[in-house]
């Protein structure tokens, strides 16, 4: 196992009414700063178990990452892909891990097209988000809380490429809990799957404009728009100023900095005009983490959107 057991507390200053408790399970808290390694760290663990002396990823992001970390706890050599567009600080932090990094693309399918045309017999592709062997290891959060006492009447979580919102869902239901609500957050411009709820059918954003660059999958996985169909996934979209606004409260509350990707679904528990919340008493939010960001970042974030 590469991920650790992430602590699970109550918020007090998370305003609700007094006949709710919110719940926070700190993801950001796991090793490669993400939740990401419970999913990527069962998928790699399989993939070595079945053959593979290589693992290749293509996200210069908290997959990436994750992926990096895993190859060095496993002792396996790893090689990210990562787009053009990839920070240096995300770059420096996948080869801290160890992991070879190559630049290139523009875009993140460019990116992901390398790195599968480089693999071979010896080779295993983690793909960030569209995996069945990441949803069953991302389940374990679930499990997690249900050991940590907590049986949540409704949860709160971001979504990418749905790859969370998949695990999540299928630890619910390992729990007896799959007709639960899950309240599925994403920022305007990275909002894939609300925009495909609304008109039905799986669409592919043309273009990523949000900041939440962690939430930037131009098209979410399809078992994620399958599981809508059970009508138990509410999609809500946010500004992102309001992740920006959460992120900092987070940070002033709890003394913890999570990138906007993360903070958008804190900012649905902090504001009140998605009182869709009101009428549950455990609602429990996935703090999914993230590296992306810093202090410096967020005051110019801050300035930006005048918070
Ligand atoms: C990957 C990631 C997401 C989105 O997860 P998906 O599985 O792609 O939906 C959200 N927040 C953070 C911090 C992430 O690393």
């Amino acid at each position: 196992m590469l991920h650790i057991q992430t602590p699970l507390i109550q918020s007090l200053s998370i305003p609700q009414n007094s006949d709710t408790k919110v719940w926070l399970k700190l993801e950001n808290c796991q090793p490669s700063g993400s939740f990401k390694v419970r999913g990527v760290g069962n998928a790699c663990e399989y993939y070595i178990q079945h053959g593979a002396k290589k693992l290749y990823a293509s996200s210069g992001g908290n997959a990436g990452l994750a992926v990096a970390y895993c190859g060095r706890k496993l002792n396996v050599p790893v090689t990210i892909v990562v787009p053009k567009t990839t920070k240096q600080k995300a770059i420096e932090l996948i080869e801290q891990e160890g992991a070879k990094v190559i630049v290139h693309g523009d875009v993140w399918f460019e990116a992901h097209e390398y790195a599968l045309s480089l693999l071979d017999d010896e080779s295993a592709y983690i793909h960030p988000y569209d995996d069945p062997l990441l949803w069953q290891g991302h389940a374990s959060m679930i499990d997690e809380v249900v050991e940590q006492g907590v049986t949540p009447d409704a949860v709160l979580l971001s979504v990418g490429g749905g790859g969370l919102l998949l695990g999540v869902a299928k630890g619910l239901e390992k729990n007896g809990l799959s007709d639960i609500p899950v309240f599925a957050v994403e920022t305007i411009g990275a909002d894939a799957l609300a925009q495909s709820m609304s008109l039905n059918k799986r669409i592919s954003l043309d273009a990523i404009s949000s900041i939440a660059t962690s939430l930037g999958a131009s098209q979410v996985a399809e078992s994620a728009f399958e599981l809508t169909k059970t009508g138990r996934v509410m999609a809500i979209s946010v500004e992102d100023s309001d992740a920006v606004d959460a992120c900092y409260r987070f940070l002033n509350e709890h003394r913890m900095l999570v990138e906007p990707a993360c903070s958008a679904s804190l900012s649905v528990a902090y504001h009140h005009k998605h009182n869709q919340l009101k009428h549950y008493r455990n609602i429990l939010v996935i703090v999914c983490g993230g590296v992306g960001i810093t202090p410096t970042q967020l005051d110019n974030w801050k300035k930006h959107f005048k918070l």
